[in-house]
């Protein structure tokens, strides 16, 4: 069934993305439109495979639940451990079903229990309610951003048994489904230098409630099965207090950061690069339909030749001073930064990714090399490390 199943899932895919391609139609028609294909191609798909799902089947089974993406990278930073993927939850039934408990279960080599924990509808407050979305419409795709992803140093990731408890008001009862999942640490091949001189925050990083790592659900109605700024990085120059402006933060002019050298963070090939879109802070997503790297305005993608891939986005407009092709060094001024795209003010947008396009790439972890970590009125230096949402670090 599982193999069937996949098999509907990927013809609907496909079937869609070569419709999106063409990109012709207003986006919130070709979302409509992609819900009806996309019910119309299960249909039919499964009647090219002779397959109904059969009332037990059903029964047994009232979702199909799969991780996203398909390899899980496991980060380690002095906090603990991270792992950065989430689900995709098909409900089979034609009634609105509802997410009653999720369970992570670690297990050893021999299967036996380190760790359990859970979000529960446990409580007159309870913890199930902090989930993005409890209820799935019936014959949809649900995205559900994973909400046990944090593990202390001591546990080993190497198998995870996420349990499901999903409630039928028709039948009355509650299904069970699980799906097992083996996370490996991801060592960041390219020694990375931080993008950007002085003083910056990471005003969004790839934490669980970032922005980065919450894949648009536009983006999957598009076609996209992969989350390019998966592990992406918004960095922005701050002074001393903290400040990222003075003045007026409408004009881009009173960002200390607007207009900064945007320098190489490794050695490496030039990939991709795009000018021309003004610092307007203005993004039209029916533009992704037509261009897939619209979301970033200016930007530039370097090859490090050992398939990570760095992205900079926002870039200032005719700021851009490399060439595709180029050879670039570590630490070398490529652009400044700016604000075009969708950017909410000026700042870099940073990210380590598998591949120049973004359809189906996606992003990477990445430790980056000799920085300061501020910590208040101290610091501390480190070789390599991890940096995240609200850290204020500093390129040594
Ligand atoms: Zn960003």
């Amino acid at each position: 069934m599982i193999l069937r199943c996949c098999l509907v899932i990927l013809i609907s895919l496909v079937a869609l993305t070569q419709n999106q391609r063409q990109g012709v139609i207003p986006l919130q028609r070709e979302i409509a439109e992609s819900e009806k294909q996309i019910s119309v191609l299960l249909k039919r798909a499964q009647r090219l495979l002779s397959y109904e799902l059969t009332a037990s089947e059903i029964d047994n089974h009232a979702v199909q639940i799969t991780a996203s993406p398909q390899k899980i990278y496991i980060e380690k930073s002095t906090a603990g451990q991270f792992i950065n993927f989430d689900f995709l939850i098909q409900n089979l039934t034609d009634e609105q079903l509802t997410i009653n408990q999720i369970e992570v279960s670690v297990l050893d080599a021999s299967d036996k229990l380190i760790l359990r924990k859970s979000v529960s509808n446990n409580g007159s407050r309870s913890s199930i309610a902090t989930i993005s979305s409890r209820t799935l419409p019936a014959n949809k795709i649900t995205l559900l951003f994973n909400p046990l992803y944090f593990f202390d140093h001591s546990i080993e990731l190497q198998k995870l048994r996420y349990e499901f408890t999903i409630n039928s008001k028709k039948a009355n009862k509650d299904y069970t489904e699980v799906i097992t999942v083996s996370p490996v640490f991801y060592e960041t091949k390219t020694d990375l230098a931080l993008p950007v001189q002085g003083r910056l925050i990471v005003w969004d990083g790839h934490d669980y409630y970032s922005h980065h790592r919450r894949t648009d659900p536009i983006l999957y109605r598009l076609g996209y099965t992969t989350n390019f700024q998966r592990y992406g990085y918004d960095l922005v120059p701050i002074n001393e207090q903290g400040e990222m402006y003075r003045g007026d933060p409408k004009r881009n002019e009173d960002w200390f950061g607007f207009g900064s050298p945007i320098s190489a963070t490794a050695n490496g090939k030039v990939a991709m690069i795009f000018d021309g879109m003004p610092d307007n802070r203005s993004f039209n997503e029916s533009e992704i339909g037509k261009r897939e790297m619209a979301i970033g305005g200016n930007y530039i993608v370097i090859d490090h030749l050992n398939g990570e891939f760095s992205y900079f986005g926002h870039l200032k407009q005719g700021s851009i001073k490399v060439k595709i092709g180029e050879t670039v060094k570590q630490g070398q001024v490529m652009a400044q930064m700016g604000a075009s795209g969708s950017s909410l003010f000026p700042h870099l947008h940073y990210e380590l990714r598998t591949g120049p396009g973004e359809r189906d790439v996606e992003g990477l972890p990445s430790y980056f090399s000799r920085y300061r970590r501020w910590l208040g009125s101290r610091s501390v230096n480190v070789k390599r490390g991890l940096i995240d949402t609200g850290a204020i670090v500093e390129r040594q």
